[in-house]
């Protein structure tokens, strides 16, 4: 039978092994909050576990054979695994595809302007956000910025707990009579959701001060400094609070305005992933849509054994922005590594690769809605996943007439019940709410155009999208279980 019962099937054990992943998972989250950190802290966990790259392995020069462990990385956002099985490629691998890009506020290209003795960043948000949820809510800045001499500086500013953050304010309630009139959609304006960064005007003395000190081996180059800030500033005596920013990025991390043209910073929620509820069976955070089932997804493939067929896991960018561009689903970037693989492994041939792809099968590992009581009328209470219910298949997605969804075949469905069964998942079977409620898409429909089956399966989230996502730590749990029961058994 069917198992659902989770927290009161447990032994000992399973509830220490439970714990032990969370507590894991919960690093994860805290160390990756862009999709670059996330591909960072993924090669740091696979090389751990004897993963190397694949310019490594084929630098090596021996053909790659059973056991052996390679990664790709494609612009550091996205990344693939695999685990080499006994069979050769052209039987087909078993896939996890999950995705590492979550809803946050992009810093724009020209974004530092300053109005009413505020300093800001201009945003364009990123991905499906309710956006009255993010104003007030503490953020932190983590990016890149990429000097026209190619040198990379990294940005991460709000995470520890004496580091300053920002926010996106919103309008005191005593004056909000119209505001609080207008529909949630337009309550705030896109445009108007820009990050504070600054109030305090720079003041020339001291700064002058503090540059002599803090150049004091090349003297004549802060006297030159300051004599151009001097200038700038008689131009703009109005905007001190901007130009006090400007300096600090300059002081700090030696960045000059034009350098945000190449730079990607995210206004992302600050703070750390924690347990939630008294009984602490939760975990809130930001960004567990989607990784929890990347991280969950990841450490199936680095605990598993060499299995006969070839184990992958792929951990993509671009999920809540459609699946476009290079590092995105859509991309080629999974086909030609995988081509690369099989020329690696000695067995490339166009066919070889046709073949393989087409005989793979994938789980699409990404989040469900999880019902909510409070809004019961949006979920069909038969078809919809349940906090602590365990991993969540969805057959389809999509909305208006099942549009735009991949569509799990039902003799597929069938060999993963049986495996979940075999090896005692606690499992369940979802739609994304109430038909014609709404919908959303993952990454299934990409991956299944070559033939391969695929289904959708993750974790049940509450308040997905927002600032703070929900999960249960007993679906966290069962995702890996999971998981790591397909690569080993389908
Ligand atoms: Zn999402």
């Amino acid at each position: 039978m069917r198992r659902t019962d989770t927290w009161n099937v447990y032994s000992e054990a399973q509830l220490a092994e439970l714990e032990k992943i969370c507590v894991d998972y919960k690093k994860f989250l805290n160390c990756g909050k862009t999709e670059r950190e996330c591909v960072k802290e993924t090669v740091r966990l696979a090389r751990e576990a004897g993963y190397v790259s694949l310019e490594e392995a084929r630098e090596a020069g021996r053909a790659l054979t059973a056991g052996d462990r390679v990664y790709e990385i494609c612009m550091n956002k996205m990344i693939v695994l695999f685990h080499i099985g006994r069979e050769p490629l052209e039987r087909g691998m078993r896939i996890l595809g999950a995705h590492i890009d979550s809803p946050r506020f992009d810093v724009k290209q020209n974004p530092l302007y300053e109005d009413g003795g505020l300093a800001y960043f201009d945003t364009h948000y990123y991905g499906g956000v309710k956006k009255y949820q993010w104003p007030t809510v503490p953020l932190a800045l983590h990016g890149v910025i990429v000097k026209k001499n190619g040198e990379t500086v990294e940005l991460r500013i709000g995470e520890d707990a004496d580091d300053p953050v920002v926010f996106i304010s919103d309008l005191l309630v005593h004056l909000a009579g119209e505001q609080m009139e207008k529909k949630a959609r337009v309550v705030i304006d896109g445009e108007t959701m820009d990050v504070v960064v600054g109030s305090r005007p720079w003041k020339k003395e001291s700064s002058a001060k503090k540059a002599d000190g803090g150049t004091a081996s090349e003297p004549g180059d802060s006297a030159d400094g300051s004599q151009e800030k001097e200038g700038s500033l008689k131009d703009k005596a109005k905007d001190l609070v901007r130009e006090n920013i400007l300096r600090i990025l300059e002081e700090r991390y030696g960045i000059e305005e034009e350098d945000f043209l190449s730079a990607e910073i995210e206004a992302v929620p600050a703070g750390k992933a924690r347990d939630c509820g008294l009984d602490r069976s939760m975990v809130l955070s930001y960004g567990q849509d989607d990784r929890v089932c990347a991280y969950t997804s990841l450490l199936a493939l680095l605990e598993t054994d060499t299995q006969d067929r070839t184990c992958c896991c792929l951990l993509v960018d671009k999920e809540e922005t459609g699946s476009v561009g290079a590092t995105s689903m859509k991309s080629r970037f999974f086909e030609n590594t995988v081509a690369e693989l099989m020329d690696c492994a000695g067995q490339y041939s166009e066919l070889k690769l046709r073949r393989c792809l087409a005989n793979s099968s994938m789980l699409s590992s990404d989040v469900s809605a999880a019902f909510d009581p409070m809004f019961a009328g949006c979920f069909e209470k038969k078809n919809t996943a349940y906090l602590g219910k365990g991993l969540t298949l969805s057959k389809y997605t999509g909305a208006r007439g099942k549009r735009s969804t991949n569509d799990a075949n039902a003799e597929f469905i069938a060999q993963i019940r049986r495996i979940f069964e075999e090896r005692d998942v606690a499992f369940q079977t979802a739609e994304l709410g109430r038909v014609d409620v709404g919908g959303g898409g993952t990454i299934s429909y990409i991956t299944a155009l070559y033939g391969m089956n695929v289904i959708d399966s993750g974790v049940p989230v509450m308040n997905m999208h927002a600032p703070m996502e929900v999960t249960s730590k007993a679906d966290i749990y069962e995702a890996k279980r999971g998981y790591q029961a397909f690569l080993m058994e389908a």
